[in-house]
């Protein structure tokens, strides 16, 4: 077999694995081999640049490539669907229906409302040649490097028998594991967390790096198949045959005929969507016969042929039996209501978060009230409402606490802020513990081999008190504690020891200063150079550094006037912590473009965009992703898209190419 050959087996392969695995969950080879096999690929097609192939299985990891997103109009317009809460407008819809059909025999499918966010994919000659978003509904994202990252969407269809062009519209979801997953990294990261699985898929999904969406691991359900020449005229039935094409269709849809069998789904369907992987709002009622949809066709907003009955938000009436509160390792305080469990939802509720004392005061909660609680798409359950008739007179109204309740110091609020502090960040136990999670967390140290559990026996046991004592532990005591063999004692040291290789910029981000997230830190690391620079800057030269404010300078100097973070700074200096920037990175850095925000557009033939991003952010620059009066100038390859080229016109913004943009920094 040539190696010619042999790329197109491996492609039919991998596709044909990806599907049994990501579509019917059913992997026949190990992750191991699959892997092996895509990376057989992955250097076969390096080495034959002719053979490329904007659909094999390789384009599925994704590209750090930055990309704005091409407005692409939609073929036919994606509509919302009219929206009910209530049983009585589910058989105004059959009625309207029957009229409308005069009498004519109909079936109705009935199929899930998956809650995440809508796709157009358009298929051509069996290969996926595009993806939109809905966007207004006539025209979306073109986001198809990030759809392809998503293993449950063929790039090559199976079988035969599909139209030459079609398109196929569906849901792109994030699974409630998945979800969870991402927020409790998020929360370590003090990224703001995501309200429900649907902003996180969304949020995904217009990300302008199809890795991270890669690394994101969205699904995607397909529920409705458009275009001329489907195989049949009934929706349920093309997407039966989709399913065979290798799209991941919805199990659970049924045509039913009467509205008897149409409530009986919803009520099914109310309780045992809890059991699903992914979020689900409500029921989507379908005239399946497409001649049918025809002839009822469509209002301005929506189809006259489908509608969407949505669940109540679930809420249970439950006693509060008392309040506790959190802190977290910024020394943030959390009230959490502990409530007499109650089953909603499909889980039992034993607590909810209250989030701060404003919260608290609003709902004048007291202690032994009856309360609302509701989980809407969101995880955590909230208590939305007190039942003030069933109150006891004698009862105690909540009291935000006044002192630390793992250490005893006087909380603080500060101004502008719905939060209580406690200010003892040195001597606080859950305030120690928690930055050193963060400093070993995989943005951070990544210290792999330790983890929340280690990290606590550790510091009961007085090993650690703060991050530098880390790189003082000997495998020798670290063994002598419960649960711990010779083994993993020596692998955690040598996990230590091998985080000393960190680069600046991540050691910035792991000692937790507030406000300082990986992008600032990067930032910081690059205009200072080294932690010395850092530590003397003033507060106007940190304001002076792009995208610093206020409010990150103010939190540095406070950080660094405090005597204990320096003594700390040095002790992990002296243990062999990367305190500055590589020699590499300095090299040809500038501040030719200070405080210019230059936005890239078009092919380039001296370097890649990548390359164009860091040389601008080695000289001062922000590059941006879109145009806007802010922009300082485009740096413009070939072929820059018209839409940007007409918005530079009308703000008057100046177009560099690339020759020039490279004298400019020479
Ligand atoms: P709405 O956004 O409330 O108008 O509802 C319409 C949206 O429901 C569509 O844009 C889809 O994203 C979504 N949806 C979820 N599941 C389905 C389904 N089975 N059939 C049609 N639309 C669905
Ligand atoms: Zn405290």
């Amino acid at each position: 077999m040539t190696e010619q050959e042999r790329i197109l087996q491996l492609r039919a392969t991998l596709h044909e694995h990806n599907y049994k695995y990501y579509v019917l969950n059913a992997p026949v080879i190990s992750d191991q081999e699959f892997d092996h096999l895509m990376r057989e690929l992955q250097d076969l097609e390096a080495q034959h640049p002719e053979m490329a192939d904007s659909n094999s299985p390789t384009m599925r990891v994704g590209s750090d490539l930055n990309k704005d997103f091409r407005q692409i109009k939609h073929r036919y317009p994606m509509l919302s669907l009219g929206n009910t809460y209530s049983e009585t407008e589910v058989t105004e819809f059959y009625e309207r229906v029957r009229k409308g059909l005069d009498g004519e025999e109909f079936e109705i499918c009935c199929e899930m409302k998956y809650d995440g966010t809508s796709i157009s994919l358009t298929y051509e000659d069996g290969k996926l040649v595009q993806a939109v978003t809905r966007g207004d509904g006539e025209k979306g994202d073109d986001v198809t490097d990030n759809v392809k990252t998503i293993h449950s969407i063929p790039l090559v269809l199976n079988g035969t028998g599909y139209p030459e062009s079609f398109e196929m519209r569906g849901e792109i979801l994030m699974p409630w594991n998945v979800f969870e997953a991402l927020n409790r990294e998020r929360e370590i990261r003090e990224e703001p967390l995501f309200a429900n699985p649907r902003n996180a898929a969304s949020g995904t999904l217009k990300s302008q790096n199809s890795a991270v969406v890669a690394s994101r691991k969205l699904d995607a359900y397909l529920y409705y198949m458009l275009g001329e020449n489907l195989p049949t005229d009934g929706h349920y039935e093309n997407l039966q045959i989709a399913s065979q094409w290798g799209f991941k269709i919805s199990h659970v849809a049924r045509k039913c005929r009467t509205l008897e069998e149409i409530f009986d789904y919803i009520k099914y369907w109310d309780t045992e969507r809890k059991n699903l992987p992914v979020a689900t709002d409500g029921i989507v009622l379908k005239v399946n016969s497409l001649r049918q949809q025809r002839y009822l066709g469509y209002t301005a907003k929506s189809p006259r042929w489908a509608i969407a009955y949505k669940f109540q938000a679930e809420r249970a009436l439950t006693r509060l039996n008392s309040v506790s509160f959190q802190v977290g390792r910024t020394g943030a305080v959390t009230p959490v209501a502990n409530l007499e469990a109650v089953q909603l939802s499909g889980t039992i509720v034993r607590r909810a978060s209250l989030h701060n004392a404003d919260i608290i005061n609003n709902l004048d909660l007291h202690i032994g009230d009856m309360v609302y609680v509701e989980k809407g798409g969101e995880i955590i359950p909230k208590i939305t409402g007190v039942d003030v008739h069933s109150r006891r007179p004698d009862s105690e109204k909540v009291q935000f606490i006044t002192t630390c309740p793992e250490c005893g110091t006087p909380l603080i609020r500060y101004e502008g802020e719905a939060a209580h502090y406690c200010p003892n960040d040195t001597n606080c136990p859950p305030q120690i513990k928690g930055r050193i999670e963060h400093f070993i967390s995989r943005r951070a140290m990544n210290i792999e081999s330790l983890g929340p559990e280690t990290v606590d026996q550790f510091y009961q046991h007085g090993l650690i008190k703060d991050v530098a004592d880390l790189y003082e532990l000997k495998a020798a005591d670290i063994c002598r504690l419960e649960r711990m063999g010779v083994k993993s004692a020596e692998n955690i040291v040598k996990n230590i020891e091998a985080s000393k290789a960190v680069p600046f910029e991540r050691v910035l981000f792991a000692l937790g200063i507030r406000f300082v997230g990986e992008t600032v830190a990067k930032k910081l690391s690059r205009a200072f150079a080294n932690i010395e620079a850092l530590r003397q800057a003033s507060l106007d030269d940190l304001i002076h550094v792009d995208e610093i404010g206020e409010k990150i300078a103010s939190s540095l100097i406070q950080y660094f006037a405090n005597e204990s973070n320096c003594i700390l700074v040095e002790r992990l200096k002296a243990a062999g912590l990367k305190m500055s920037l590589d020699e590499s990175a300095l090299e040809g850095q500038s501040d030719k473009l200070q405080n210019q925000t230059i936005v890239i557009s078009g092919v380039f033939k001296h370097h890649s965009r990548d390359e164009y991003k860091t040389l601008i952010e080695r000289h001062g620059g922000k590059n941006a992703g879109s145009i806007s009066s802010k922009t300082s100038f485009i740096l413009a390859g070939e072929n820059m898209g018209p839409s940007k080229l007409e918005k530079a016109n009308k703000l008057g913004i100046k177009i560099v190419n690339e020759d020039d943009f490279l004298k400019l920094i020479e």
